[in-house]
């Protein structure tokens, strides 16, 4: 069988890291796409997490550079593409509207043009997201809900999505998008809802801090494991032919009950220690998300494996080893 080889964007990322992990498993040639950075000693710390770091061939580059990504789709000449790099928390968006949609919109245009001139023949991914759902048009979505971006991130993401099924329907590229519902692990940035709350749990066990300032406690979401759904983006590729899925557990929570499950987990209660600050709201909020992954399940054969309760379970414990051997994450 000819060497399979895959370039990820976003290598760096949770799910760049997690997806490499699951194809060096599976015998791939892992490749990625690496900004430069003034902190080049902490750039790869999730893959050190993962003990990859010297299994994964780096390039420096940028999503929003074309010959940039010509010349490294040149070298690397991948059998597949992920496309994960993003300007990826929403809040920000509104910081960085213009650097949201450069990187965020313009910048899967780009690689699929880097990918359309270099190798045509290769598999693309592109990392969709149900923020895309925002002000949601169904009590439930599926591939077939009409969407409402609330944020310029999701506008921007919108536009990478039908991107993508246009150059699959302009040019015959097996370019497949997943609509991934929030997904979470210890290697989550340390600014989303999930991650502050159990690197706060964490702390206030162990005598590090006493309160944690959150936002909207009855915003809902449908959160999922990475480790899992880097196996569905892999699953997408490996069809006959490029499609969308919706990616979700199915479950909803709120962030009152993710923060309830992480404080119980080591014996404490929010009641004790959270508290509301204004300046964690949104000028839009996405109040709900969840997910219908049957169409994942019945040509994927994809399920999410990892429950709520495992899950911040996995985190809050992960955070306290953290913490305890000051390891940087
Ligand atoms: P992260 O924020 O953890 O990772 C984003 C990655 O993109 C990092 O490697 C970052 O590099 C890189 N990046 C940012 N800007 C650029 C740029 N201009 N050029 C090249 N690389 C860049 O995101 P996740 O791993 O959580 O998510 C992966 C993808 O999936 C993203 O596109 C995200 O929007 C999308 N998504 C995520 C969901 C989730 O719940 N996690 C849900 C749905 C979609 P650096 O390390 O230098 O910052
Ligand atoms: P998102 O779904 O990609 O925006 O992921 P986040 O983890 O950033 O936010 C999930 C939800 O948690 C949103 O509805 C936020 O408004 C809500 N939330 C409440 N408090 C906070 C907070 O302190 N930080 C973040 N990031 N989100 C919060």
């Amino acid at each position: 069988m000819a060497e399979r080889r895959a370039l990820i964007t976003g290598v760096t990322g949770q799910d760049g890291a997690y997806l490499s992990k699951f194809l060096l498993d599976q015998g791939y040639d892992v490749h990625g796409l690496l900004r430069r950075s003034a902190s080049a000693d902490v750039i790869d710390s999730r893959l050190k997490w993962l003990g990859i770091a010297d299994k994964v061939t780096l390039h420096d580059g940028n999503l929003t550079d074309l010959s940039g990504l010509i010349r490294t789709m040149e070298a690397v000449a991948p059998s597949e593409v992920y496309n994960l790099a993003a300007q990826s928390f929403v809040k920000s968006s509104w910081q960085q509207p213009l650097l949201t949609g450069a990187v965020t919109g313009l910048g899967v245009a780009n690689i699929l043009e880097a990918v359309r001139i270099v190798c045509p023949t290769a598999r693309f991914y592109q990392a969709s997201s149900s923020e895309m759902f925002g002000l949601v048009q169904a009590p439930v979505q599926s591939e077939t809900t009409p969407f409402y971006p609330r944020s310029p991130y999701a506008a921007a993401k919108l536009y990478g999505h039908w991107m993508t099924i246009n150059y699959r329907e302009s040019f015959g590229l097996h370019a497949s998008s997943g609509i991934l519902f929030n997904h979470e692990s210890p290697l989550r940035g340390i600014e989303f809802v999930t991650r502050k709350i159990t690197d706060a749990v964490a702390r206030i066990k162990l005598g590090m801090q006493t309160t944690l300032a959150l936002g909207n406690l009855n915003a809902k979401r449908d959160w999922g494991h990475a480790r899992d759904y880097v196996k569905a983006m892999w699953l997408m590729l490996q069809q006959d032919d490029s499609d969308d899925y919706v990616v979700a557990t199915g479950r909803r929570a709120s962030v009152r009950e993710f923060c309830t499950l992480a404080f119980e987990h080591v014996g404490l209660n929010m009641d004790d220690h959270v508290v509301v600050d204004s300046q964690y709201f949104r000028p839009s909020e996405v109040e709900q998300l969840v997910g219908d992954p049957s169409k994942a399940k019945a040509k994927l054969g994809w399920t999410a494996e990892t429950s709520l309760e495992e899950l911040v379970c996995e985190m809050v414990d992960s955070d306290i080893e953290r913490l305890q051997s000051h390891s940087r994450l």
